[in-house]
């Protein structure tokens, strides 16, 4: 019997698998890539689950810092060995309750979207009598040319837009509590290529340098954001990155010639390329029916278990890996749910299934189940066991109920 035959039959399926070894050799070739004086923030959205985590903050080389946006983000991280001081809170909404709870956990590097973001960060610093940094998240009037992924250049929730930032500085400045220590950037995930990223990374320092002189906007941190690549839910390896390192170098030298004495420090952030390859996803075949001559292949792990994304064009189709042998058949690969939605794969190529069957779906660490509608049609979450080698480290499922009143009640 396989390791994975083994687990599944050990703590059932649907399951997530989680390889801290693999995970560890992401963060590894991440941190190697880039130049030894950026800092790797961890984006906890792409897995909060508290081992991984631990796993991208200690353990051998440079650990990761902690980007979150909710408070079960900062619970996670915390939960996980950071301190408040390790995180950057990102997000266009936060609210005074969130931010209360942050800044009483020890945040103090906030990236912020609007003047009243800015604000209210401010306010709440305030009443905690302290001072937190302020990074402005600056939203791109122009995106690289090498790039065909835009996440900025167009009206967005997220960031200032760089053409008119020089018009609300001056409310920015007037805002006590916190300090402007930077600018955050974040315009696309999930690059093409090296080239793309790297053409989006320049452009991204080149403006950084140009506001700092046109509009003297301070740069003592300089957060460039991300786009390191993964195949999701299908084969296929981490991006590759050789030449990011001089790249960034030779850039930072010709644009910010001080930054490797620390001004600006700088950082970059990663979600799916360090966990998404640590993660595979196990499932059974439930039931295989035809129906007019189409045959459907229904596994007990639907859009409530993974791709609940799949509607922002994300996901599919998913590729199921062969117990045995080569795709042989045309079939739709289906979920559980009664939605006809619940599909992970429309007429996919995919070897001969049946009943009892088990699945595995490869690079499937990020985006699994908190981003999936784990609540919808009541089903249990799917187990989630993390392994180092072969050793289980932990086994655990998320569980929802319903709190009443009293336990609401703030
Ligand atoms: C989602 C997000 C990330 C992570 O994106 P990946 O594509 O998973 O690397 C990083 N930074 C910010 C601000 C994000 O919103």
């Amino acid at each position: 019997m396989n390791r994975y035959e083994e687990l599944a039959d050990r703590f059932g399926t649907p399951l997530f698998v989680y390889d801290l070894d693999e995970i560890t050799a992401a963060r590894r070739e991440l941190t190697d890539a880039l130049p030894e004086e950026f800092e790797l923030f961890y984006a906890l959205k792409a897995n909060p689950h508290p081992e991984v985590v631990r796993a991208l903050r200690e353990g051998a080389g440079k650990g990761c810092r902690a980007e979150i946006s909710s408070t079960g983000e900062l619970a996670a991280a915390l939960a996980a060995g950071f301190t408040g001081a390790d995180c950057l809170y990102t997000g266009p909404g936060k609210t005074d309750e969130e931010l209360r709870e942050a800044i009483g956990q020890g945040v103090r590097m906030f990236s912020t979207d609007s003047v009243t973001d800015v604000r209210r960060v401010g306010a709440v610093a305030r009443e905690h009598g302290v001072v937190v940094d302020c990074l402005l998240r600056v939203n791109s009037a122009a995106a690289s040319a090498t790039t065909s992924i835009r996440m900025t250049g167009t009206p967005s929730q997220f960031g200032f837009d760089s053409e008119t930032l020089g018009e609300v500085l001056p409310e920015l400045r007037a805002v006590d509590g916190i300090e402007l220590a930077g600018m955050h950037f974040f315009p696309l995930s999930n690059a093409r290529d090296e080239e793309s990223l790297i053409g989006e990374f320049n452009h991204t320092i080149g403006l950084a340098a140009q506001l700092q002189d046109d509009l003297g906007l301070p740069l003592r941190y300089l957060d460039i954001g991300g786009g390191f690549t993964v195949p999701y839910a299908v084969p296929g390896a981490r991006g590759h990155y050789p030449k990011l390192r001089s790249e960034l170098s030779a850039t930072l030298d010709l644009l910010l010639p001080d930054w490797r004495t620390g001004t600006p420090r700088l950082a970059c952030e990663s979600g799916r390329f360090l966990v998404g390859a640590g993660g595979t996803l196990l499932a059974r075949v439930s039931n295989v029916k035809v129906s007019r001559g189409r045959k459907f292949v229904i596994l007990d792990a639907g859009i409530n278990t993974f791709g609940g994304m799949s509607g922002l064009g994300r996901l599919l189709p998913v590729a199921v890996q062969p117990v045995d042998g080569e795709p042989v058949e045309s079939a739709s690969l289906v979920g559980p749910l009664c939605t006809p939605g619940d599909i992970l794969g429309r007429q996919i190529e995919l070897p001969a299934l049946a009943a009892g069957d088990l699945v595995t779906i490869p690079n499937a660490g990020a985006y699994g189940p908190t981003a999936s509608l784990l609540m919808f049609l009541g089903r249990p979450a799917p187990t989630e066991v993390v392994v180092r080698g072969d050793e289980v480290v932990s086994v655990s499922r998320i569980e929802h109920h319903r709190s009443y009143e009293t336990e609401l009640v703030r």
